[in-house]
């Protein structure tokens, strides 16, 4: 087995800013596994909330040296304790062993693990914080979209939102990525968004204000959504009185096989399922698109929002997302 790393510069298409960061380029890690003639492809698009770097990723992947289980079913146990704090290196190397053990049984992921048939379904597309002509301009160019997610979270995000909510009337999703500080200040946030008719509140608080966020959801009617709430499985009993669903994103989950597990998780505890991404390539997205038939929520753009893709795969053709047909996560290099 061949095991090899690149890192990519992924450029967005947009300065992209959340309420905790700004951002122009973004580093990803692709591994590439070759066996038997085929090749699996992984990914990791590391997460600065979560303290991981491309160079935190190489070091992880560094120790694969020794080789990687052909079977996917033997990935769990593989990574102990050094797995956290390396989620999107744990995910990559989950990607691409699903993606190989596939490919040389000729199947779909989606088909190996006995899923749902990936169904197409409507994507958000993301609309980062930008000045109201920037918003507006970003709206018009997802025209061909049927979901709008508004990132939220700064002080002047509600009469930014209300120009977002005059220019078109589709449904529109908000992600506050923890920004509202006090409950008093959510709950003002939380209400304006009620009052436009916003679809679901991202993470209004921090993850640290459980409580909170719990006294929140008891004084309005819009579901809330936990993102950086959510890491395992474990998490879900805790959150269910502070949310109505989970943002599933491979990256932070550690991949394919610990996503199913939420799945299943979240489904028993009557919580709804999001299929969410970081910035990522074709390879990242392709994967979380074998999902598809599971959830109830899809906002799988990170592709979409970059210009340099090295990969093709699942396709968003008129804001529907559709899964890619080939065998494995069923991507391919872009020729260069
Ligand atoms: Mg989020």
């Amino acid at each position: 087995m061949k095991i090899s790393t690149e890192t990519i510069e992924l450029r967005l298409r947009h300065t992209f800013t959340i309420a905790r960061s700004s951002r122009t380029h973004v580093p990803v890690v692709i591994l590439t596994i070759e066996h038997g003639g085929l090749c699996g492809y992984g990914e990791a698009s590391p997460s600065t909330r979560y303290g991981e770097t491309p160079e935190t990723v190489l070091s992880f992947l560094s120790t694969l040296e020794r080789g990687l289980p052909a079977d996917p079913g033997d990935l769990p146990g593989s990574f102990p304790a050094s797995a956290e704090g390396n989620r999107s290196a744990v995910a990559a190397i989950d990607i691409a062993v699903h993606d190989l053990a596939a490919k040389s049984r000729n199947l779909p992921v989606w088909r190996m693990l006995g899923l749902p048939e990936p169904v197409p379904r409507p994507t958000s597309l993301t609309i980062g914080i930008d000045t109201p002509e920037v918003m507006r301009q970003k709206v018009r160019e997802a025209a061909s979209f049927r979901v709008l997610k508004v990132k939220a979270g700064i002080e002047d995000d509600i009469r930014l939102i209300e120009l977002i909510r005059k220019s078109t009337d589709k449904p529109i999703r908000v992600d506050a990525n923890e920004g509202w500080k006090s409950r008093e200040v959510a709950l003002e946030k939380v209400r304006a968004l009620a009052e436009l008719g916003v679809e679901f509140i991202e993470q209004p608080m921090p993850s640290s204000c459980l409580g909170d966020i719990a006294w929140l959801r008891e004084k309005v009617d819009v579901p809330f959504i936990a993102d950086e709430s959510l890491r395992t499985a474990e998490d879900i009993p805790a959150l269910r009185d502070a949310f109505d669903g989970i943002n599933i994103k491979l990256m932070k989950c550690g991949g394919l096989g610990p996503a199913c597990a939420l799945i299943d998780a979240a489904h028993k505890a009557s919580m709804k399922v999001m299929l969410g991404c970081m910035i990522e390539t074709s390879v990242g997205i392709s994967a979380a698109a074998q999902l598809l038939g599971t959830a109830e929520y899809v906002d799988l753009d990170g592709n979409l929002l970059i210009s340099n893709d090295p990969f093709t795969g699942a396709v968003a053709d008129s804001g529907m997302l559709y899964a890619s047909s080939g065998s494995g996560i069923g991507v391919a290099r872009r020729p260069a």
